[in-house]
């Protein structure tokens, strides 16, 4: 790839849905200067994650555990510390309260999370945080554990505690696509300190189209979103955001 205009830090490229076509949608992003990260988060779909990873110059991969699945925690923390030079980040995980309403289950997530935590901050990688409906819970956890490289992605807590844990904590906050039809997430883009943003799609969902299929070479329509919301030009929205996402993922392969 020529040089990285953008950084989809958040997506499942490994996801079925991009079964019959996954080629031509991570070309479709390469051509534009966009650089992946895939977060492979099921069992099913772990060494997936790490084949196209391997085989794209445009990818790498972030691996974890869906918080509903903390029944194989321990085999994706095994996965992680053997395969860490393969990896740039841990994630997503955290807590999904949306999903989860069993108050055990939730205590079992916490347990799982806070693995996670700990590998991140031992192996020194940054840490993708998914906090469906329990942004203010996710958030405690993660000051308990005094973690430094965080980094929240569609966060649909408050923005008040988003606007916190950006300047007071220094934790990145990645804008999905979803932006352009979610009055929390614009909210959210004027909270967060700007030297924490970065972009994601989370595709193949939280598409700028809630009908359509979302996938990477669509993170161009964060910028010109969130340079609208903040008044900026678009191309210094881009540089900013692009050097916040290689001042957490400094692990990422092209430079
Ligand atoms: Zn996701």
């Amino acid at each position: 790839m020529k040089e990285i205009k953008f950084v989809d830090t958040h997506c499942h490229l490994e996801d079925a849905e991009f079964d019959d076509d996954r080629s031509n949608i991570i070309n479709r992003a390469r051509k534009r200067g966009i650089h992946i990260i895939t977060s492979a988060i099921e069992p099913a779909t772990w060494q997936n994650g790490f084949s196209i990873a391997e085989e794209w110059d445009n990818v790498d991969i972030s691996l974890g555990c869906n918080p509903v699945k903390f029944k194989y925690v321990d085999n994706a923390i095994s996965l992680i510390k053997n395969n860490l030079q393969s990896i740039v980040a841990i994630g997503e995980v955290g807590l999904d309260y949306y999903s989860e309403r069993n108050h055990t289950h939730r205590e079992r997530q916490e347990e799982g999370f806070r693995k996670h935590i700990e590998t991140a901050k031992e192996l020194k990688v940054p840490i993708q945080v998914h906090s469906r409906s329990a942004g203010k819970a996710a958030l405690q956890v993660l000051y308990s554990t005094d973690i430094e490289h965080v980094h929240m992605h569609a966060f649909d807590g408050k923005v008040s505690l988003a606007r916190i844990a950006s300047k007071e904590h220094g934790f990145y906050f990645s804008i999905p696509t979803s932006v352009v039809r979610s009055p929390q997430k614009k909210k959210l883009v004027r909270a967060i300190d700007i030297e924490r943003l970065l972009f994601e799609t989370d595709s193949p969902v939280l598409g700028p189209n809630r009908e359509e299929r979302n996938e990477p070479a669509n993170v161009p329509i964060v910028m010109e979103e969130v340079a609208g919301i903040l008044q900026r030009d678009e191309e210094e929205i881009r540089e900013t955001v692009l050097e916040n996402t290689l001042r957490l993922y400094s692990r990422i392969k092209i430079r």
